[in-house]
């Protein structure tokens, strides 16, 4: 099995034994888990953490599962991140309207741990093929997250550690522009106390180690906003 590099999963789950169970099988497949026991705590810690994926209990007390996924798919900063809905509930009815509120996924309590883990697997192989080890690619680049190998037009350049990781948040989502905010989140950390020009600088790097001469730059700045992998190949 795969461990996973940095891929994590908020859990909101009310019934303690199930958040604990399922926690507990999620990190043991090296993901990092973030628990709430409410809809309230739950969409605190999607906003916190920004989540790769997020495990929701349909019935919660105070604010719904259904409520908590409108309002995550609502939100600028929470409606990429893909939602697993947990349900006792079976009927038609109930799993369109899980569907129509943004839920990705939809899974009838009582429900197989290991057919969840694989659904998580599956989802996350979509979302986020640098944590599964997948080899990306734009253009004539390609990225080897297995073997950390990065290439252009097939010759192999070198990059630092921070340009790598860069380059991993930029190629899962071409032609997404990134703020220098939320690069500084995914690629240092939401800890981090870095400025932004720190950005401007790696970004800088990244673009010298993938040129090529007569290649096009593969990364556009945007005027007031921040950065895209984005190109003509
Ligand atoms: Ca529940």
């Amino acid at each position: 099995m795969l461990a996973y590099s940095d891929a994590s999963v908020l859990v909101v789950e009310d019934e303690a034994a199930q958040r604990e169970l399922l926690s507990y099988n999620l990190q043991k497949e090296g993901l990092r888990v973030v628990a709430a026991g409410d809809g309230e705590e739950g969409l605190l810690l999607a906003d916190e953490e920004e989540p790769d994926l997020i495990i929701l209990d349909w019935m919660l007390p105070h604010v719904s599962g259904i409520e908590v996924c409108r309002q995550l798919k609502r939100h600028n900063r929470t409606k990429h991140i893909p939602i697993i809905m947990l349900t006792a509930r079976g009927e038609d009815a109930d799993r369109i309207r899980g569907l129509d509120t943004g839920a990705d996924e939809y899974v009838v309590k009582p429900y197989s741990v290991t057919v969840l883990l694989a659904q998580v697997r599956a989802m996350l192989r979509r979302t986020r093929p640098s944590s599964m080890g997948e080899q990306m690619s734009y253009g004539d680049i390609v990225l080897d997250a297995e073997q950390h190998k990065v290439t252009r037009g097939g010759k192999l350049h070198k990059l630092g550690p921070t340009e790598y990781r860069l380059l991993t948040v930029l190629i899962e989502r071409p032609g997404r522009v990134w703020s220098r905010e939320q690069l500084l989140d995914r690629v240092w950390g939401h800890d981090s106390e870095i400025d932004f020009r720190t950005v401007d600088v790696h970004v800088g790097r990244l673009r010298k180690a993938l040129n090529q001469p007569g290649k096009p730059n593969p990364i556009r700045t945007v005027r007031g906003t921040g950065y895209s992998l984005d190109y003509d190949a």
